[in-house]
């Protein structure tokens, strides 16, 4: 079982906690979502990446403070690199590398652009 370090509440086991998924997903903006497929907006909402290594992911401390914050995290080995609060991006090397990689951090209007890309006309 992970030992997880709620930024709040200090060290509780793994089944205290519940993982909300990727972190960091950048919204449509209220614009651009009523120009959405609902296919393509099925895939914004469904759609989640499941990579080996490092990810980032959002915690919840469900059993605890109710909380959330993020976690850099690999995902073959458990080893947790990172907990940082919500809102925020990683500090670490490592953190920051998992975060470039990944094609749903960016801006709300690369996003929207991005979405609007893939409407069929
Ligand atoms: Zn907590």
């Amino acid at each position: 079982m992970l030992r997880i370090k709620c930024p709040f509440c200090g060290y509780r086991n793994e089944s205290e906690f519940s993982c909300g998924g990727e972190a960091h997903i950048a919204r449509p903006s209220a614009a651009v979502s009523d120009k959405l497929t609902d296919s393509t907006f099925s895939e914004y909402l469904f759609m989640r990446e499941n990579p080996k290594g490092v990810f980032l992911e959002r915690w919840c401390h469900t059993s605890g403070c109710r909380r959330w914050f993020n976690v850099a995290r690999d995902t073959v080995t458990h080893q947790i690199y990172e907990i940082y609060p919500a809102g925020k991006t990683p500090k670490t090397t490592i953190g920051k590398k998992a975060y470039q990689v990944n094609w749903r951090r960016k801006s709300k209007a690369e996003v929207a652009s991005k979405y609007l890309k893939r409407t069929p006309k």
